[in-house]
């Protein structure tokens, strides 16, 4: 808690007597040709708000722009005398200003220019073609008006007056009136006109001709076939779209036309949203809860304000529905909720469940859809209407009003945090920030909670009981067993060091073997998981199972060799420590001394080769590239149209097949070994959803876990269902190291065309770092990043840690101004995979 200074009674709030309001503004500029951010003087007789649309001058033109921000002082390349004043609000309060801090948080956490957080969270144009408008309060003006006005006043009444309508665009006054702003302002002032920014929402919405009967009867004669049509139309409830009218009744367009010309019907321009087509659903009800779940909605129910909640519940526990009923009320008050999902193309089912329960309050947001369709569904959301956005971690960025709730589902995933692109975001922060700004409750749902997570809700939570202190806004809420009174299934473990002794050298275990026979005979399905990172890059014994590890880092060493005949290296990429490959085992003396990995093919070519009776589907990025793919695969599956599914991680994702009863993980040991402080977390957290796709159904499942560290803890904890017993392993050691949830991480990643200029930019940047960083910051390598050389380019990196505080302070800008220009820089803030 803060604590008051204990004279506050005393102090004088100082903004009372200061002239010191805003006098700059910053603007967001976004017209054709223009994009960006400037800055303009704010009239002092002029009351400007974050989130209101301005007319600002620009160039020779008037346009239109959003207010984003105050500064007090102005940029050094600007003086007083170049900054122009802006002209007008147009529009009060169009975005809540909430949400530019939220951007101005993401940039400046992220370290990233605020124009680069514009451009990803919003679609493009937002301002395009909006026209300024001038419109008369007719019923405001007294008689005689006229006689206050100075003579543009005068001018611009008469010419709105003779307008039927009584608007015109800005631009139309001022090409006709001298002094039209004087004029525009004067009669603002008095209450006689107003200016509005032409929607932009009514802009882009792709228009569509409809055809609407009309009811009074025309005089005019009608053809038999114009008849037929007039009936088609009226059947369908006498307004249908111009093209769908002449599919149905196979006629011309030229006849709906003449109809029009007879005053039988009208054509309208209709808008139509691009909006994903929405398949009607069967619709459903809500579920009697079990005892856990309605313990979980009853205290979600009562939540007021922000409150972080983490909802930990085992695999098929049935969070989903308690998302459904959180949300059920939401929706009643006339709020909106967000619910953000790992990959959209992987929960279909997920998305299904939602649109059962609340049918066309769904909206999907993702970054799969064009920008029109962006543009579309952005429109849809700012109409304020209560609805329920699902999405992809950019939809953390809708501009919704009026929220009431963020769901994130499974929180844990990675692919929330966005790593390729600037700004490197993670969404699970970013909700966590808006959730705060919008002073709403934010759910974390997983079944694997990340560790961040755990920390922040339940040793906060622990703490709490335990000193007694106010209880600050996190809430633990559990859902221990799965609904219907559904065991988890026994997790087999198989010791391949084993099956190598006794001869086996098939990639599957005879447990597995056996397992695969069966499952022709009951007519069950299965499920075979192949991990897709990280293989082949660590190293490990096949007879021991040893792996080779960096003795400075607590991680494995990578395997480098860069061309023929060159020499067999292992390297630590996070603090450069390199070795020559050695050629037996240090461990035991064996020379199976192997880089890992086999891969969804290999697995598939094994099956055809040992169990030809089995049919199987691939389910993998190589398989899954068409658009709709993943959706036609899982739905073949569901249908039992194969006897396998063989898959790597996308298949942790929520998939919910009643009938699949056999889970087979081939080759655990590449998940475990991956060279990163986070592997041993993200190993538990996919064998685990791996695990939980197994006896969903009726049936009861079981799950074979291959590996050569049948002992290692977190295969234990996965054979266990203990997720305590893997966070008591595994918080100790993060926080020995510093490593998060407790230290912070910025990876520096460089890269460039030549090698030399790389390695030696990424040496000095380090050097800047000690120099500016001090000792507050543990400076890990320069580094080569794991796969040293990608397209062409050569990448190094530079790791820094350190404690949590300081992550707001490190001020990095300058490292930019030593780096040369064809060598490219990206800060990533909490990295997820250093590599
Ligand atoms: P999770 O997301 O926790 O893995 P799901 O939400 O997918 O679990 O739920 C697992 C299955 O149980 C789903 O098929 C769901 O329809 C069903 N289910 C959930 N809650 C209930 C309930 N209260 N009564 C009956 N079935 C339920
Ligand atoms: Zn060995
Ligand atoms: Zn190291």
């Amino acid at each position: 808690m803060t604590e008051f200074p204990a004279n506050l009674a005393l102090m004088e709030p100082i903004y009372l007597y200061s002239t010191d309001f805003p006098k700059w503004v910053q603007v967001l500029v976004d017209c054709p040709g223009i994009q960006g951010l400037y800055t303009y003087a704010v009239p002092t007789e002029i009351v400007v708000q974050v989130g209101d649309i301005l007319s600002v001058p620009f160039g020779s033109q008037v346009i239109g722009g959003i207010a984003i921000g105050f500064i007090t002082e102005l940029p050094t390349d600007l003086t007083p005398t170049q900054v122009k004043p802006i002209q007008e609000v147009i529009t009060q309060g169009f975005f809540a200003a909430s949400y530019w801090r939220l951007l101005d948080r993401v940039a400046d956490y992220y370290r990233t220019e605020l124009m680069t957080v514009i451009r990803m969270a919003l679609p493009p144009g937002l301002l395009q073609r909006s026209q300024r408008r001038i419109r008369l309060k007719i019923e405001e003006l007294p008689s005689g008006a006229e006689l206050f006005l100075s003579l543009p006043g005068r001018e611009i009444l008469q010419l709105l007056q003779k307008q039927t309508s009584h608007h015109y665009s800005y631009v139309h006054l001022q090409r006709q009136v001298r002094g039209c702003q004087r004029g525009i302002r004067e009669l603002t002032k008095r209450g006689w006109i107003e200016s509005y920014l032409e929607d932009p929402k009514n802009i882009h919405a792709k228009q569509q001709d409809a055809v609407i009967l009309l009811t009074q009867n025309s005089a005019i004669k009608l053809t038999p076939r114009q008849q037929e049509v007039l009936e088609v139309l009226r059947r369908q409830g006498g307004e249908l779209r111009v093209s769908d009218l002449s599919k149905l009744t196979n006629c011309t367009n030229s006849v709906i036309k003449k109809l029009a010309d007879n005053g039988y019907v009208t054509i309208e321009k209709r808008e139509r949203l691009r909006l994903l087509s929405t398949v009607e659903m069967a619709r459903d009800q809500a579920k009697p809860l079990t005892i856990a779940q309605s313990k979980a909605v009853e205290t979600l129910k009562k939540l007021k304000g922000f409150n972080q909640v983490l909802l930990h519940g085992v695999t098929g526990s049935g969070k989903t529905e308690v998302y459904l009923q959180a949300i059920a009320p939401m929706l009643a008050e006339g709020k909106s909720v967000l619910v953000l999902v790992p990959e959209i193309g992987l929960t279909p089912q997920l998305t299904d469940r939602f649109k059962a329960r609340f049918g066309n309050k769904i909206c999907v947001y993702h970054s799969a859809l064009s920008d029109g369709e962006r543009y579309d569904t952005w429109r849809q959301m700012l109409t304020g209407t209560a609805q329920v956005v699902i999405g992809t971690r950019s939809a953390i960025f809708a501009p919704l009003p009026n929220l009431g709730l963020i769901i994130l589902d499974e929180e844990h995933d990675s692919s929330f945090k966005q790593s390729q692109l600037i700004p490197a975001y993670h969404a699970r922060t970013v909700a966590q920030w808006r959730a705060e700004l919008e002073n709403c409750p934010l759910i974390l749902g997983s079944a694997t909670p990340s560790l961040e997570s755990w920390l922040t809700v339940k040793v906060q939570t622990e703490l709490q009981t335990a000193q007694g202190f106010p209880k600050s806004p996190v809430h633990y809420l559990d859902l221990p067993e799965r609904v219907a009174d559904r065991p988890l299934p026994p997790v087999e473990i198989v010791d391949m060091r084993e099956e190598l002794k006794t001869g086996n050298r098939s990639i599957f275990s005879y447990s597995l073997q056996n397992a695969l026979k069966n499952l022709k005979e009951q007519g069950k399905q299965g499920i075979l998981f192949v991990n897709r990172r990280g293989h082949s890059t660590f190293v490990s014994c096949r007879s021991c199972g040893f792996v080779l590890e960096c003795p400075h880092c607590d991680v494995s060493l990578s395997y480098h060799y860069t061309h023929a005949g060159a020499t067999e290296l292992l390297r630590c990429h996070y603090c450069n420590f390199t070795q020559i490959q050695p050629r037996h085992c240090p461990s035991c003396e064996s020379p199976y001394l192997k880089f890992f990995g086999s891969g969804t093919q290999k697995v598939t070519e094994a099956l055809t080769e040992q169990f030809p009776e089995l049919s199987w589907l691939r389910f993998d990025s190589d398989t899954t590239r068409t658009k709709g793919a993943h959706r036609r695969i899982l739905d073949d599956f569901s249908e039992g149209k194969a006897d396998l599914l063989v898959g790597t991680q996308m298949l942790t994702k929520g998939l919910d097949v009643a009938q699949v009863t056999l889970v087979g993980a081939i080759a655990a040991d590449s998940l475990l070994n991956f060279s990163d402080y986070r592997s041993a977390e993200r190993a538990f957290q996919t064998l685990t959803q791996v695990a939980g796709r197994a006896g969903r159904g009726d049936e009861a499942g079981k799950v074979i876990i291959q590996t050569y560290a049948p002992h290692h803890p977190v295969i234990q904890a996965v054979k266990n269902h203990d997720y305590q017993a893997f966070v008591d392993q595994e918080l100790p050691q993060r926080q020995i190291l510093n490593y998060p949830p407790y230290g912070h991480l910025i990876l520096i990643r460089l890269s460039g065309l030549e090698s030399d200029l790389v390695e030696n930019t990424a040496v000095a940047i380090a050097e800047r770092c000690q120099v500016i960083l001090g000792n507050q910051v543990e400076i890990l390598g320069p580094a080569p990043a794991s796969v040293m050389r990608v397209a062409q380019r050569f990448r190094w990196h530079i790791l820094l840690k350190f404690s949590d505080n300081l992550i707001q302070n490190l001020d990095l800008k300058e490292l930019r101004v030593i780096c040369p220009a064809s060598v490219s820089l990206s800060i990533d803030v909490d990295p997820l995979y250093i590599e």
